[in-house]
């Protein structure tokens, strides 16, 4: 049995979600355990033949564990709670936040992807800050993921919380993992998209979205 196996077996069991409102509340915050990860990282820097004892290195996985804590921390939160706060102006047509930009982990190979969100909405009166969507994509963007997943979670938050007629969220990304390792194509960017109610249902509804989001680029 390996160290790594041991470690897991001694490890707590993960706490269990709760159903709040009939719904399955994000599991309770669980702290990144940074020893762990120290030790996991001089682990790797041996095995691919460096000495974690070198001067330069010393500090590595430290820093990495600090790293973690940091990129992860969506993990421990659960990004409904920027929903919460809306307010009635009566706005009941589209409203597009484009180029929300991101930075997120793909859980294939822990590698960074990085991109743009436009989420779009069709309120039904009540509607949420425009800070708050941003934050939104932070929350879902900041844990181990993979881009369409990402796009899917942001949809159906909206959905579930805002109960708008229509969502339409358009996901752009540039995935490290494509462009340094494997097939190596800098330049390659992956575009996903979830639509629901309206956008789901009307084809010339998101249309009508594609295009202000792929036209009213910033001075263009
Ligand atoms: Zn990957």
């Amino acid at each position: 049995m390996t160290a790594e196996m041991r470690a897991d077996l001694d490890a707590a069991p993960p706490p269990q979600p709760k159903s709040v409102n009939g719904r399955l509340a994000a599991p309770p915050a669980r702290p990144v355990d940074q020893a762990r990860i120290r030790a996991a990282v001089r682990e790797i820097l041996s095995a691919v033949g460096e000495n974690p004892d070198r001067d330069g290195l010393l500090e590595t996985p430290a820093r990495v564990a600090r790293m973690y804590a940091e990129v992860f921390d969506g993990l421990g939160a659960d990004p409904r709670i920027h929903l919460q706060k809306t307010f009635e102006v009566g706005h009941e047509d589209m409203v597009l936040q484009k180029d929300i930009e991101f930075s997120s982990f793909c859980e294939h190979h822990l590698l960074p992807f990085t991109g743009r969100a436009h989420i779009a909405y069709i309120p039904t009166g009540r509607v949420v800050g425009l800070s708050k969507l941003a934050r939104v994509v932070e929350g879902v963007a900041r844990k181990p993921q993979v881009q369409e997943r990402m796009t899917q979670e942001i949809a159906d938050l909206m959905q579930d919380e805002l109960t708008p007629r229509g969502v339409l969220v358009l996901v752009e990304a540039s995935h490290s993992c494509m462009t340094i390792r494997g097939v190596r194509k800098p330049g390659t960017v992956c575009v996903t998209s979830a639509a629901r109610g309206i956008y789901q249902t009307n084809s010339a509804s998101r249309q009508e979205v594609l295009s202000l989001i792929n036209h009213y680029r910033p001075g263009g």
